[in-house]
């Protein structure tokens, strides 16, 4: 099937920063937290509290720009790949593959597989 880059796009605006997921697969199956940050080009995604790996840094080394001021082993939250990860419903908990609707209005909105209700988030960021 062929697929262009506008569809794997629209498809990455699935979740966002601040939704609740779990993890499905790997080794934090089954863990909860919220969606830090997307990476669209990767097909990744970084939960809150989820994936935890440890980084080795030493005083004095640059990190994006930024000066490391003290080294030592720092925890942070690794990427883990979209699909390992669903939605949580905030109405009924469950996991869910939400789907698309579009109100009367024309509005976009997610839709809780389980119990139809509408999900909506405040977007932090609409546009990246
Ligand atoms: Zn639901």
């Amino acid at each position: 099937m062929l697929r262009n880059k506008e569809q794997d796009k629209r498809r990455w605006l699935d979740l966002a920063p601040g939704d609740p997921v779990i993890v499905i697969a790997g080794k934090d199956k089954g863990k909860q937290g919220e969606v830090l940050r997307t990476i669209p080009d990767q097909h990744k995604i970084v939960v809150k509290g989820v994936n935890i790996l440890k980084r080795h840094e030493k005083a004095g080394q640059r990190r994006r720009g930024v000066q490391v001021a003290q080294g030592g082993i720092v925890d942070f939250e690794a990427p883990l790949d979209y699909s390992n990860v669903m939605l949580v419903c905030p109405h009924c908990g469950r996991p869910t593959r939400a789907k698309h609707t579009v109100l009367e209005s024309g509005a976009r909105v997610l839709v809780c597989r389980h119990c139809g209700e509408p999900y909506e988030r405040v977007r932090k960021t609409e546009a990246q």
